[in-house]
């Protein structure tokens, strides 16, 4: 299987976008994420150029068409320096307008996201809660040719920015559980549509948290995705990606944690010698990077599952990003220990990752929701009568 050997074309990628990251994204990530300000235009202008953007969306839209694989490789090495960085290169909000959206929806969009000149926003989450995702409350309700939303978003991340949003609206009160949901494109400026409160947050400052609010918002009924009522599953397919390359992301911080604080533990010196030869710091730092390359192997399996669209592929994916994000958790923290006292001050980039890390348990579904997918699945393996581990 392809995750035992990259592809040349996907090592080269993985060395690019090593260089870039090391260059360009580390240095600007201290400075951006310590004075709070948001994500760079010219970050977004340079992953452009640099075909680091739309990842999983097809040429001819302006995006790179990689398979998961590919973009999992690739944002391991991006997420490694900036986390924040690599939320741009392949988001959750093309999903649906990929999966269902007009040819129109499509051109507007994509291409313009493609070259860095589009910010987009996922709003699902509400002041309610956002595990329950199937319990929305916000309404959206036919008006002749129009759609009038109402309705409150809570956390959206880059909501006060963004040049479209992608909003999650009921769209039948009596329908079952999970279903008369529909997606709505919102465009920045629609009257109706206002941006509340910022949550200031740990960390990842420059992609800030936002509520935003819908009252009597119109927007015309050619800015519905897909049909109206399924906007759940035009989301299924893209939640297997998305949290497969969650997993990598999250390896790629860990790793990156883990690689910083080595070099400094071979030229600190305690007792004579250096602090990443004492037996008690090498057996720590095995048993860790053993973890870490377990929590890439799992994701690369999740990414290619994930394409090969798979039964499996939810629940791969699920086991992927809360396996990674505990090992993420755990590296990060065991980096700043190797490093001492220096390991807890600004002055070095691992006491905001060790900020940053706590938010993959929580984002793009909660470990505990994961863990209920993946359970859903042996279920349902064992109810057929057959086993309950992958592919
Ligand atoms: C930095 C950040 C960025 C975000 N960006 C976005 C965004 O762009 N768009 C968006 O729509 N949302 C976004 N979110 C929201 C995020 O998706 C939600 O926070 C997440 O889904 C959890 O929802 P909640 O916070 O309402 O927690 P709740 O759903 O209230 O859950 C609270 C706790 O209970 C646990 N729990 C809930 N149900 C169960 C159960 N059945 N069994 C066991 N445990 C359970 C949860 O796992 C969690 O630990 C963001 C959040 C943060 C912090």
């Amino acid at each position: 299987m392809s995750s035992y050997r990259l592809t040349e074309e996907q090592q080269a990628l993985r060395q690019a976008a090593r260089r870039f990251a090391q260059e360009v994204l580390s240095p600007r990530a201290m400075q951006v994420e310590r004075e709070g300000s948001d994500f760079p235009s010219d970050i977004l202008q340079q992953m452009a150029a640099l075909g680091f953007l739309g990842l999983d969306i097809p040429q001819a839209y302006g995006g790179q068409g990689f398979d998961t694989l590919t973009s999992a490789v690739l944002l391991e090495e991006i997420s490694g320096a900036w986390f924040s960085a690599a939320s741009y290169a392949m988001t959750l909000a093309t999903g649906p307008i990929l999966a269902a959206g007009t040819e129109e929806q499509k051109r507007r969009y994509l291409p313009a996201l493609c070259r860095g000149e589009l910010v987009t926003a996922f709003a699902l989450t509400e002041p309610t809660g956002g595990s329950d995702a199937a319990s929305i409350q916000t309404f959206a309700r036919r008006d002749g040719s129009d759609y009038v939303i109402d309705g409150t978003k809570f956390f959206i991340t880059n909501g006060h920015r963004a040049d479209v949003l992608v909003v999650f609206a009921r769209t039948r009160k009596d329908a079952p559980r999970g279903q008369g949901i529909s997606i709505f494109l919102v465009e920045k400026g629609t009257p109706g549509f206002s941006v509340g409160q910022r949550f200031r947050t740990m960390g990842h400052t420059a992609n800030p948290i936002w509520e935003l609010r819908f009252e009597g918002c119109r927007v015309p009924a050619a800015n519905l995705v897909g049909d109206e009522g399924r906007g759940f599953g035009y989301l299924q397919r893209d939640f297997a990606k998305i949290r497969a390359v969650y997993g990598s992301r999250c390896v790629g911080v860990a790793q990156w944690a883990m690689d910083y604080a080595l070099r400094y533990a071979r030229e600190r010196t305690a007792f004579g010698q250096p602090v990443a030869s004492f037996q008690g710091v090498r057996f720590r730092v095995a048993d860790i990077l053993t973890k870490i390359e377990a929590a890439r192997q799992l994701s690369y399996r999740a990414a290619v599952i994930a394409d090969e669209s798979l039964p499996e592929a939810p629940a791969a994916a699920s086991m992927a990003k809360h396996f990674a994000a505990d090992v993420c958790l755990e590296a990060t923290a065991e980096a700043i220990q190797l490093m001492g006292g220096h390991g807890y001050t600004v002055d070095h980039p691992l006491e905001r990752m060790f900020r940053e890390v706590k938010l993959f348990q929580i984002g793009d579904g909660t470990s505990e929701a994961l863990r209920i997918l993946i359970s859903r699945f042996a279920n349902q393996a064992i109810a057929n009568g057959k086993s309950a581990q992958l592919g």
